[in-house]
């Protein structure tokens, strides 16, 4: 295989990465599998959360390709490139927005302080319905974000003394 060839593969996988972790995050972990990652949304102590189950759980397919790869050199390079991936996602989800491991770093500008911002939107909400932005490397802009959960906001827990803007039915968002 050629080095481009490689190289597509383990961007095409990033990229399909994003989408399935959106996916799995919007419908299943906040869905069905609302039971492990609950411990997510929730305050605790102790360093790991039964949350990090999913990391074990998706860590099975990248090192069954890998094995599988060492006799059909794609799907090497393609669970190479869902490993690249688990490892931006550690960064921005848990050291960047969680600062696990002791990570202090909060970005003042630019891509990683939309990124920041997003995910704190997205635990602005406590419970399994109403969050907003299920994904990591793509977020939208806060403003967007900040709209949808006002949308999402049922009308019994708006904060009192809320501003006019909550019940502006352009900023209603579709389920
Ligand atoms: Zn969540
Ligand atoms: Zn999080």
């Amino acid at each position: 295989m050629a080095w481009f060839e490689k190289l597509a593969i383990v961007v095409f996988m990033v990229l399909f990465m994003e989408c399935f972790a959106w996916a799995a995050h919007r419908y299943v972990m906040h869905g069905w599998g609302w039971g492990w990652h609950k411990s997510h949304h929730e305050d605790h102590d102790g360093w790991f959360e039964k949350n990090d189950l999913y990391a074990i759980v998706f860590a099975i397919v990248p090192i069954v390709l890998f094995v599988v790869g060492l006799r059909w050199e794609p799907l090497w390079w393609a669970a190479l490139g869902i490993t690249v991936y688990g490892g931006i996602y550690a960064f921005v989800h848990d050291m960047l927005v969680h600062q696990r491991g002791g990570f202090r770093w909060v970005p003042k500008q630019g891509y990683f302080k939309r990124l920041l911002q997003a995910h704190r939107l997205h635990h602005a909400v406590e419970g399994k319905d109403g969050t907003v932005s299920h994904g990591f490397l793509f977020a939208r802009k806060p403003a967007v974000l900040k709209a949808q959960l006002r949308a999402n906001v049922q009308p019994a827990r708006r904060p009192v003394g809320a501003e006019k803007t909550h019940t502006m039915p352009t900023l209603a968002v579709k389920k």
